[in-house]
């Protein structure tokens, strides 16, 4: 059993780490430092325990059954639903749709949605800063219905050039899809100001959580987005699974993703009806344990607290920009005024890969390349970059081992 850390201001960070069964180990030889929390985050014991307590107990197919273990695992499944619209402040359950993650979640409004919606000579807004996933979907549908993507500035800090918004979105723009915090630089976005002047020439928002779920206080209904969509895995819970939100008016117009059980209301070989919201877009078997588990990864985030969370990750984040610009030939990347805890940088001379190779002997885990974001690189006029990214279990100690290490590095390599 794992100890459960006490909330509220003033982490203990002590306790908090020993929940993650992950840190305590050693890798060649050095303590685990784990810095790639914006690729994933590590599990606390709750959400394993989860996982291993659905399989060994109630492991059961859900919806159709009657029978005790399918109507606790359904229990369990749509309680996560109800959690979900809670954390992200959702009106009604039924406007959340679980998925694979973000990219499905993408995935999934750009076909459905962009079907209907779009036609040719249209136009799809998407930002500077956008992860692959946020971009390939929109160019696939684009380049069918014959619309085009149009793209925010970025700044040389990394903020969006919002000033660029009055002549890019028009009446011919019926989509604007950006992400709340870019996953290769931490930039948040002024995502209020993005949606109201999208709504303003009537295109529909969707917002890319991704990097914001563990971080940033989420409420869909203030937002006024139309879509928002979050990864379990970036937030503490398991992998494959994530959330979309959509509002009820478009789910309900919106075609289905998938066809298969579940999502039907009556099959004949002429016709097909659908069942209503969300089943409607959760053909097959759901990932029930992840969904299940997924519950425990809201209740460690609400237990701590994400004001608390920010807070010690704001420190981090500050700590480590400002050690690392005292070192001779570092260069950050991504200086953006608002930012989650994301730090990307480059050694003068070191090829990213060779910072994160000798990092990790010294058992620090950073990720190195483009991030899955190749435009905002080739914008920066870099393949790559090193980065660091923290969580709620990091801590200062780890940082300086971070800088002790790039700074043997130079001389490791001569
Ligand atoms: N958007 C952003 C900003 C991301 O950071 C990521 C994951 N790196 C994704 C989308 C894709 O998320 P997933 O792989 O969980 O579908």
């Amino acid at each position: 059993m794992t100890t459960r850390a006490a909330t509220g201001p003033g982490l203990d960070i002590t306790a908090i780490r020993k929940e993650f069964p992950i840190l305590s180990q050693q890798i060649n030889g050095h303590p685990l430092v784990y810095f790639d929390n914006a690729a994933t985050t590590q599990k606390p014991g709750q959400v394993i325990k989860a996982l291993t307590d659905y399989y060994s107990g109630y492991n059961a197919n859900i919806h159709r059954g009657i029978h005790t273990l399918a109507e606790k695992a359904t229990k369990g499944f749509e309680e996560t639903r109800v959690a979900a619209q809670h954390f992200l402040g959702a009106r009604e359950k039924e406007e959340i749709i679980f998925v694979r993650g973000v990219t499905e979640a993408i995935n999934l409004v750009a076909r459905a949605m962009g079907s209907r919606l779009l036609k040719k000579g249209d136009e799809i807004l998407i930002s500077g800063l956008e992860h692959h996933s946020n971009i390939v979907p929109w160019q696939m549908i684009a380049e069918e219905v014959g619309a085009s993507i149009q793209v925010i500035p970025v700044s040389e800090n990394g903020e969006l050039d919002l000033s660029a918004l009055d002549t890019l979105l028009s009446r011919k723009t019926k989509m604007v899809t950006v992400n709340h915090a870019s996953n290769s630089l931490g930039t948040i976005n002024d995502i209020e100001t993005i949606i109201d002047k999208a709504h303003e020439v009537g295109a529909l928002v969707m917002i890319d959580g991704a990097q914001a779920a563990a971080h940033i206080d989420i409420d869909v209904q203030k937002l006024d987005c139309d879509f928002y969509c979050i990864s379990g895995h970036k937030m503490y819970g398991p992998t494959g699974v994530g959330v979309l939100y959509g509002k009820r008016e478009h789910l309900e117009q919106m075609p289905p993703y998938m066809g298969g059980g579940e999502m039907i209301r009556e099959v004949t070989f002429k016709k097909t009806t659908y069942n209503d919201i969300p089943y409607k877009f959760e053909a097959g078997t759901p990932n029930i344990a992840d969904v299940i588990a997924l519950n425990e990864a809201f209740r460690f985030i609400s237990r701590i607290s994400k004001d608390s969370i920010r807070r010690h990750e704001a420190q981090l984040l500050d700590y480590a920009a400002r050690q690392l610009t005292r070192l001779k030939g570092v260069r950050l990347v991504g200086t953006a005024r608002e930012k989650v805890s994301v730090q990307s940088f480059l050694v003068d001379g070191v090829h990213p890969f060779d910072v994160g190779q000798l990092l990790d002997a010294r058992g620090i885990a950073v990720r190195t390349g483009h991030h899955c974001t190749q435009p905002l690189m080739e914008h920066f006029g870099i393949e790559g970059t090193v980065r660091a990214s923290f969580a709620v279990y990091n801590t200062q100690e780890e940082i300086d081992a971070m800088i002790e290490g790039i700074s043997r590095i130079k001389g490791f390599l001569q």
